[in-house]
């Protein structure tokens, strides 16, 4: 019999992709060929909210990817599926119909996603005496794994960098790549074949790009691919010793731009960290060798993080924030304030840039996902779950951990002007995303409506602030308290 390899949208790639690895290693205890799967659902891009761009760059990727595998004579069949609910239908038919006996996967953390594979694993069990196998691929150290002095899974940053910095140190193997599949034998895979032919499904109405400038703009931004994203690696080692210092100022945009690789699982974790690793002349990763190393690590470090706080929380993956007591906040109905956020519009300009470089990029730098949140959950006092719905919608590296974790309601309200001043101080990113301030001079471009005068800032044709920023600041600060007391 053979066996399968379930693709899902975390792991599209042959490298290093341990489940995938694993599959190619059982048919050589058998007779069977490999066989691979990844299952379509137009419904599950609804449900998430999944973004034009993602869907368009996850489906191109799986293109790339068919005629990689192809080139070895293993098919990547691309099962569609109407309804979210026929999933475990479909694999069931798929491991009948193909002659499986076992069904290798990667975990996925998500609570939806956990309760689905666990119910295709008992029909395929007990209904077809298929086993099914899932491995831990998308970090390098397993959610779960670096725990407190106590004993109970680590739910603190700073503790949790030091002791994953610690547990590599340890053991290198941890960055160890497994190879990508071996090829099948031609004829035995004849019959097969048909599987990975025809055409790649048409993306729905509503996920299709404006019109062909806008997909042409944002194929450019991001390719598809696992290749593109290695080039686009070593690009960045180049200049990853500028990170530290400059990675917080949105106009140097000197961060790596790898994220859609990462959520996607077009690049391994492990591939990216052992090639930083070689690039950095096998220091560690700590302090104590290159400081732009050193920081880069640590974000990827928070992203290993966000999905162990994932597993242990699992409310978080059910659009139910990590502390429940803000599910209790009374959220302002701002509709006005709304469309202005998400347009752009709001009269404050670094929020404004940000949100136009989304609209426009379907990426945000980090410092402005922080400001925006903040803007939209603390000011405009809107549910922090519509700019996390927004963000889906309109980023090609929409992850559940980092997106709802980076949403996380919190007390801390962020100045957006002195932010701006500290991190964009000669007002460069607001300048190229907000054109109507390209000609303000000076440190007006932070706060234009406070510090031109009357005449000179109508002439820009920008909005005053919707709102107030110490008026909101300080509802914000009393209504948490008070909802949060009264949960
Ligand atoms: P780099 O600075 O080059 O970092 C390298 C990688 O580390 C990133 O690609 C990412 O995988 C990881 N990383 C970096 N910063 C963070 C962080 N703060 N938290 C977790 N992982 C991080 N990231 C997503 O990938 N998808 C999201 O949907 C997402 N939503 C966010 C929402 C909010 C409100 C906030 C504040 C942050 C969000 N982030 C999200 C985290 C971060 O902003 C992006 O990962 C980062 O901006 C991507 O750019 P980069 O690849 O150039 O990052």
């Amino acid at each position: 019999r053979n066996v399968l390899h379930w693709f899902r949208s975390k792991d599209v790639r042959q490298e290093d992709n341990r489940a995938l690895h694993a599959a190619s290693q059982k048919v050589k205890e058998g007779k069977g060929v490999l066989l691979t799967m990844y299952l379509y659902s137009p419904r599950d891009l609804e449900w998430h909210g999944t973004s034009p761009a993602r869907s368009d760059f996850l489906l191109e990727s799986l293109r790339i990817l068919r005629s990689q595998l192809h080139d070895k004579d293993i098919p990547l069949a691309i099962v569609p599926v109407e309804e979210r609910g026929q999933k475990t239908e479909a694999v069931l038919s798929f491991a009948r119909e193909n002659d499986i006996s076992h069904v290798f996967a990667n975990f996925e953390y998500e609570v939806d996603e956990l309760r689905r594979d666990l119910k295709v694993a008992r029909h395929l069990h007990d209904e077809q005496d298929v086993s099914v196998e899932l491995l831990h691929d998308q970090t390098v150290v397993e959610p779960g794994a670096i725990k407190t002095g106590s004993g109970g899974p680590a739910k603190v940053f700073t503790p949790y960098h030091k002791s994953w910095l610690a547990e590599l140190a340890n053991d290198p193997s941890l960055l160890d790549l497994v190879p990508p599949p071996d090829g099948n034998d031609k004829k035995a895979v004849e019959k097969y074949n048909h599987l990975s032919e025809g055409e790649l499904p048409k993306l729905p109405e509503n996920k299709q790009f404006k019109d062909e400038d806008e997909k042409k703009k944002i194929r450019e931004l991001w390719p598809a691919g696992h290749d593109a994203g290695m080039k686009r690696l070593e690009e960045f080692l180049n200049r990853i010793g500028d990170y530290a210092a400059t990675r917080s100022q949105p106009a140097h945009d000197s961060t790596s731009r790898l994220s859609p690789y990462f959520s996607s699982g077009i690049l391994s974790i492990r591939e990216v960290l052992a090639r930083t690793k070689q690039h950095n002349k096998n220091a560690n990763f700590d302090s104590s060798g290159d400081a732009g190393v050193a920081a880069w690590v640590r974000e990827l470090v928070f992203r290993e993080f966000y999905r162990q706080i994932t597993c242990i929380i699992p409310h978080n993956s059910m659009n139910l924030p990590q502390n429940l007591k803000f599910d209790n906040v009374q959220w302002e109905d701002d509709e006005e304030g709304w469309k202005k956020w998400c347009s752009g519009t709001t009269g404050v300009p670094f929020v404004d840039a940000g949100m136009r470089q989304i609209n426009a990029e379907a990426w945000m730098h980090n410092r402005l996902r922080m400001n925006v949140s903040s803007y939209l959950t603390c000011n405009l006092l809107i549910d922090y779950r519509r700019g996390e719905r927004f963000f889906a919608e309109h980023l090609v590296d929409w992850d559940l951990s980092n997106n709802t974790q980076g949403w996380e309601p919190s007390y801390t309200v962020f100045n957006p002007v002195s932010q701006a001043e500290k991190n964009d101080p000669d007002g460069e990113y607001i300048r190229k995303w907000v054109p109507e301030l390209k000609d303000v001079k000076g440190k007006a471009v932070f706060a234009p409506h406070a510090r031109l005068s009357k005449a000179e800032f109508e002439k820009l044709g920008y909005p005053a602030p919707h709102v107030d920023f110490a008026e909101t600041k300080a509802r914000a600060t009393a209504r948490f308290k008070t909802d949060l007391a009264n949960a």
